[in-house]
């Protein structure tokens, strides 16, 4: 079982998410990468057995709603509490090394889609535990399971929307696109949420650039994407200056000088 799902889970290159500067074409990438149809596959099956207890009931609706509700802080406190898990600590190292650490290689290298989308190894043993809930529990049961998969999925295509070379429209998903800018480029401790900015305005996680200062993580990021800028060799020998075009939607959070934030456009 572990190594068919290491084979899902194809090793790179994979390219750089900053290459990608259209819809159709972003679509086309998010499908061609062997992670994320794993996960669509993982939510199709989740559905499907929920499909088979009965039809969809108004206590579905509700608990739809009441998921809807929820999901933004659940997206906070697993980005805030697994993905930036650090070692040290019994809870600490289990988180860092079931989410921690894949993380930390994405904060490293922003735009990097090896490490972008969620692993096929967390996805697959999500998506048994769901089944297990869909078969066995109430169906409501399964229904939040679902909703479950759904925001994996909903979070899965926004990140990496968010790291594409397309420049944001709607005010919406500009607000929620600058806001994961600067929680890479200013500091991670700040502006957790993907798909929604609800939770960082109710968990006051989302100051105005200049009122937390640059973490050094934030820094290092930077300065990865002002190196490729300048096509030296980056952390990825043989592909100098790919992410070049980043630069400029990267130095969107401000810290990357004045040429980044030139082109930064108005929110
Ligand atoms: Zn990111
Ligand atoms: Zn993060």
């Amino acid at each position: 079982m572990g190594r068919a799902v290491a084979r899902l889970d194809r090793p790179g290159p994979h390219g750089s998410a900053a290459e990608v500067t259209t819809m159709p074409a972003a679509l086309r990438r998010f499908l061609a990468h062997p992670r994320p149809p794993v996960l669509l596959g993982a939510v199709g099956a989740v559905a499907a057995v929920r499909a088979l207890r009965g039809p969809v009931r108004r206590r579905d609706a509700v608990t739809a709603a009441v998921c809807l509700g929820v999901q933004p802080f659940v997206e906070w406190g697993v980005h805030r509490g697994l993905l930036h898990a650090r070692p040290g600590g019994r809870l600490g190292s289990i988180g860092y090394q079931l989410a921690g650490y894949g993380h930390e290689q994405h904060h490293r290298d922003p735009t990097n889609l090896d490490t972008m989308f969620l692993r096929p190894r967390e996805v697959t043993a999500g998506a048994a535990a769901g089944v297990a809930v869909a078969a066995l529990a109430p169906p409501a049961a399964g229904t939040v399971a679902v909703c479950f998969g759904l925001g994996a999925l909903a979070y899965d295509w926004t990140h990496f929307l968010i790291h594409t070379g397309i420049r944001p429209s709607g005010r919406y998903y500009r607000r929620v696109w600058h806001g994961h800018r600067l929680h890479h480029y200013r500091n991670e401790r700040y502006w957790l949420g993907v798909t929604s900015p609800i939770a960082d305005v109710v968990l006051r996680t989302s100051p105005t650039r200049d009122e937390v200062p640059v973490s050094p993580t934030a820094l290092g990021a930077s300065a990865l994407v002002a190196r490729n800028d300048r096509g030296e060799r980056t952390d990825r020998p043989g592909r100098p200056g790919r992410r070049g075009r980043d630069v400029r939607t990267a130095g969107a959070a401000g810290t990357t000088g004045p040429r980044a934030r030139g082109s930064y456009p108005p929110v």
